[in-house]
C-alpha cells in the first residue's frame, strides 16, 4: 500500500466549485449526464485509437458502460472501458477546472488533420457536477497505453484530492460518488434509470444499470437519410412521440452552415388540441451530440409550431450550460430561426408534391397555420403560402393557395377579395358578392372565424392587398336601368334618412348591388360584423364596447324601392315601417343586428296590415 499523497487544487478552483455546484446548473440529477458524457468520450477517445492503430490494452474488451447502485451503501459508481487517465492526467483533467482534457485532444487531433472523433465535452467542468450531489469522489484509473500505470483520486470536492497508486487491472475508468445525505435518491435503482433514460437514451455506447442495458433505440437523427428504412422513423417517432399511430409529415435534415444541425421532427397524425385535450406543449427535446441538453425545449420553435415532435441536435451548443441560460441565447434564436425557415419548406414542398398528404395536414393543423399569421410577423408571408381556401371560381370543396388565386387574376382586378361567411352558399349569395359576379371577379370563401384576423395580418399576399368583400370599393361596371330617376332616388334617400333617424349613420345609393334591393356596412371601416361579435363576446364581462352604427345602402334599380317611393307619397307611415324593416332585414343579412325584438314584432305587424289588406 502506498501513502496518498495530498494535493492542493488550482488556486482559482474553491471559487469555480463554488459557481458549478451553487448555480451552473439548475437540476442536481445532470450530473448523471455529465459523468455517462465523460465515460462516453472515454470510449469514443479508445475506438479512434484503435482503429488509428495504436497498442491498447485488453484489445478485446467491449465499449461499455456501466453504473451501479448501492442504496444501502449510498453509493453510486459510473464505470467505462474507455481511454482511461494516467496519474498526469488525473493531475491535469481533474486537478485543474476549466481544463478540458477532450478540448487538449481535439485539439491534438485536428493538428493531426483527423478531427474527426465525435466528443461531447468541450467546457471542462462537466467532471465536478458529481461534487454537487457527492460529499467524496474517488476516480480510479486505468489507461489504455500496454504500460499504463493505475492510479487512484480522492476528493471532497473542498481543498484538494488525494492521490495513491492503484491496483486496477482492468482498462479505464471508475468513478464512484458516496452521496451527500439529502442525494441519498441517486442512489436509488429506479431514480438512475429514469435519469439515463432521459439524458442519455441515445448515446452511443451501450450503458448498462445494475446489469440491465438501457440505450438500445439508435439516434436515428444522426443517420444519413437514404440508409433508413421506413420501419425505422415509425419506431422512432412511436418510440419518441408516444403514439401508436405513425407520424403525418416527417423533416429529417442536415445543415452545416450557418449552425450545425441535426434534426429529426415529426407531425402527428391527429391535432391532439382540436380533442379538447387542452394547449400542445411543443415535444421537440434539444440535444447536443447525442445528450439531451432540454426536452421540450422552449423557444426552439415558435409557439405555433407547437404541435411538432422530435429531435434537433446541435453540436453548436455548449453541453454545459444551464437551462435558464440556454433560453436567451441568442443561438437558440438562430437555431429557431433556421428550423422554422426550413419546416415551412418542407410543407410547401409537400403541397406541390403530395397535395393529398397536404390536405390532411391542413385539416389538422390549418388553425395553427392562422395563428402564425397573425403572431408571428417574421414569417406570415411564408404562411400566407400555405393558406387554401374555397372559391367562388372553383367547384364546391375545391381549395386554392393565394399564389394560384393571384395567377387567375384579370388585369384590370388589383386585389384579392375575401368574403366571409358561414358557409360556400350563404357567401355566394350574399348581397356583397353581386358585384364580384357581375364583374367576373374571383372570391375568396372565408368559413373560418379567425380568417377575419389572418386577412387583417397578412395584409397583403404577392404585393396585392387583401380585401375583405364587404369592405371592397367596387362600382357594378354597367348601371343597371332605373325606375327611380336621379332626383327621385336622392329625396327617396333624404327621406329614409329622416324616418330611420340615430339609428342608421348614412343612406346613400348602391352602386354594387345587382339583385338585392338593400344592404348594409358598419359604418367603423375597420370593423366586420364577426369581429364585433367576437369583441363583444370577449367583452360580456366588461361591456365596453361602443354600439354598432350601420351604413345603409339601397339599389334604386330595384322594384321594391319604386314601389316604396309610390307608398311614402299615399301612406307614409305604413312606408316608415317598411323602410324600417327594409334596413333591419339587411342588417340581419349583414349579421349587424343585435337584438330582433322590434324587428320580429314590426314584421307582425306588417303582415297583419297585408292580410288585412288583401282581405278587403
Ligand atoms: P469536459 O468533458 O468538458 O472536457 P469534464 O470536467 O467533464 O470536462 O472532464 C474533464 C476531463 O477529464 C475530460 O476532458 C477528460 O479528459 C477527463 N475525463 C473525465 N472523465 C473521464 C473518463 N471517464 N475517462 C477518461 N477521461 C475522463
Ligand atoms: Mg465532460
Amino acid at each position: 500500500m502506498s501513502i496518498p499523497e495530498k494535493h492542493s487544487f488550482q488556486a482559482e478552483i474553491q471559487q469555480l466549485l463554488d459557481i458549478v455546484i451553487h448555480s451552473l446548473y439548475t437540476d442536481r440529477e445532470i450530473f448523471v449526464r455529465e459523468l455517462i458524457s465523460n465515460a462516453a468520450d472515454a470510449c469514443e477517445k479508445l475506438r479512434f485509437l484503435q482503429a488509428s492503430g495504436q497498442a491498447i490494452v485488453d484489445p478485446d474488451a467491449p465499449l461499455l458502460i456501466q453504473v451501479k447502485t448501492d442504496e444501502k451503501e449510498g453509493t453510486v459508481r459510473f464505470i467505462d472501458s474507455g481511454i482511461g487517465m494516467s496519474r498526469e492526467d488525473l493531475v491535469e483533467n481533474l486537478g485543474t477546472i476549466a481544463h478540458s482534457g477532450t478540448k487538449a485532444f481535439l485539439k491534438g487531433l485536428a493538428e493531426e488533420k483527423r478531427a474527426d472523433a465525435k466528443l461531447i465535452g468541450q467546457f471542462g467542468v462537466g467532471f465536478y457536477a458529481a461534487f454537487m450531489v457527492a460529499e467524496q469522489v474517488t476516480v480510479e484509473s486505468r489507461p489504455h497505453q500496454p504500460d499504463g500505470v493505475a492510479c487512484r483520486w480522492v476528493s471532497q470536492g473542498t481543498t484538494g484530492y488525494e492521490l495513491e497508486a492503484s491496483s486496477r487491472p482492468q482498462r479505464g475508468t471508475e468513478i464512484a460518488l458516496k452521496l451527500k445525505s439529502d442525494a441519498a435518491t441517486y442512489a436509488q435503482e429506479s431514480t438512475l434509470e429514469a435519469i439515463i433514460r432521459r439524458y442519455s437514451a441515445f448515446v452511443p455506447i451501450p450503458i448498462e444499470l445494475n446489469g440491465k442495458r438501457l440505450n438500445t433505440v439508435q439516434a436515428l437523427w444522426t443517420r444519413n437519410r437514404s440508409e433508413i428504412k421506413e420501419d425505422e422513423y415509425n419506431e422512432f417517432y412511436q418510440f419518441l412521440g408516444h403514439d401508436h399511430q405513425p407520424a403525418l409529415l416527417r423533416l429529417h435534415f442536415t445543415a452545416d452552415a450557418p449552425l450545425a444541425i441535426q434534426s429529426l421532427l415529426f407531425v402527428p397524425q391527429t391535432n391532439f388540441e382540436s380533442m379538447g385535450l387542452g394547449r400542445m406543449e411543443s415535444e421537440v427535446n434539444l440535444y447536443c451530440r447525442k445528450v439531451l441538453i432540454q426536452s421540450k425545449a422552449k423557444h426552439l420553435f415558435p409557439d405555433w409550431l407547437r404541435f411538432l415532435r422530435g429531435v434537433v441536435d446541435s453540436e453548436d451548443l455548449p453541453l454545459n450550460i444551464s437551462r435558464e441560460t440556454m433560453q436567451d441565447s441568442s443561438l437558440m434564436q438562430r437555431l429557431n430561426k433556421a428550423l422554422t425557415g426550413r419546416f415551412l419548406k418542407m410543407l410547401e414542398e409537400t403541397a406541390e408534391k403530395d397535395p393529398e398528404t397536404y390536405r390532411k395536414f391542413y385539416g389538422e393543423y390549418s388553425r395553427f397555420l392562422k395563428e402564425g399569421v397573425v403572431t408571428d410577423a417574421a414569417h406570415k408571408q411564408g404562411l400566407g403560402k400555405l393558406l387554401r381556401y374555397e372559391s367562388s371560381a372553383l367547384d364546391a370543396g375545391v381549395h386554392t393557395s393565394l399564389a394560384d388565386y393571384v395567377k387567375r387574376m384579370p388585369a384590370d382586378q388589383k386585389e384579392i377579395y375575401c368574403l366571409l361567411a358561414t358557409s360556400r352558399e350563404s357567401g355566394l349569395s350574399s348581397p356583397f358578392y353581386e358585384v364580384f359576379a357581375a364583374r367576373k371577379f374571383e372570391v375568396l370563401l372565408l368559413q373560418d372565424p379567425w380568417d377575419e384576423f389572418v386577412v387583417e395580418h397578412l395584409d397583403r399576399f404577392d404585393d396585392k392587398p387583401l380585401r375583405l368583400a364587404e369592405k371592397a370599393d367596387l362600382d357594378l361596371s354597367d348601371k343597371p336601368s332605373s325606375g327611380l330617376s336621379d332626383e327621385q332616388a336622392g329625396a327617396l334617400a333624404r327621406w329614409m334618412k329622416e324616418t330611420l333617424g340615430e339609428k342608421v349613420n348614412e343612406v346613400r345609393l348602391s352602386k354594387r348591388l345587382l339583385d338585392s334591393p338593400v344592404l348594409a356596412v358598419d359604418s367603423n371601416k375597420y370593423m366586420t360584423a364577426s369581429m364585433r361579435r367576437m369583441l363583444r363576446s370577449a367583452k360580456r364581462d366588461a361591456g365596453g364596447l361602443e354600439a354598432s352604427k350601420s351604413d345603409f345602402e339601397f339599389n334604386p334599380a330595384h322594384v321594391l324601392l319604386a314601389q316604396l317611393d309610390a307608398l311614402r307619397q299615399k301612406d307614409a307611415a305604413l312606408a316608415g315601417k317598411v323602410a324600417e324593416q327594409l334596413f333591419d332585414n339587411a342588417r340581419i343579412a349583414a349579421g349587424l343586428l343585435e337584438d330582433p325584438r322590434e324587428m320580429l314584432k314590426r314584421s307582425n305587424q306588417l303582415l297583419t296590415e297585408l292580410l288585412a289588406a288583401k282581405q278587403a
